[in-house]
């Protein structure tokens, strides 16, 4: 596998996207090839970041509001 083809799959190994078999053969690209190994830590990092922000900045009343246009009920509790 080159390059261009790890960058690639990274997206997809990010979304679930890949069988087993593609994902060891990243993987192991990104044993072998220490840029590429750098961009993915670099794309997990910014995920985990947007992750994060998202669940914090979504304020419980905006959640509610969001939740009473969609026509959802809230489980008790909450
Ligand atoms: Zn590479």
């Amino acid at each position: 596998m080159n390059c261009d083809h790890a960058i690639e799959r990274v997206y997809h190994y990010l979304d679930g996207q890949l069988t087993v078999w593609k994902r060891r053969a990243i993987t192991r690209h990104l044993d072998e090839c220490p840029p590429c190994a750098r961009g993915f830590d670099f794309e997990v990092e910014i995920r985990r970041v947007v992750a994060v922000r998202c669940r914090d900045e979504a304020p419980d009343h905006l959640r509610r509001r969001i939740a009473a246009a969609l026509g959802l009920g809230l489980p008790p509790g909450s």
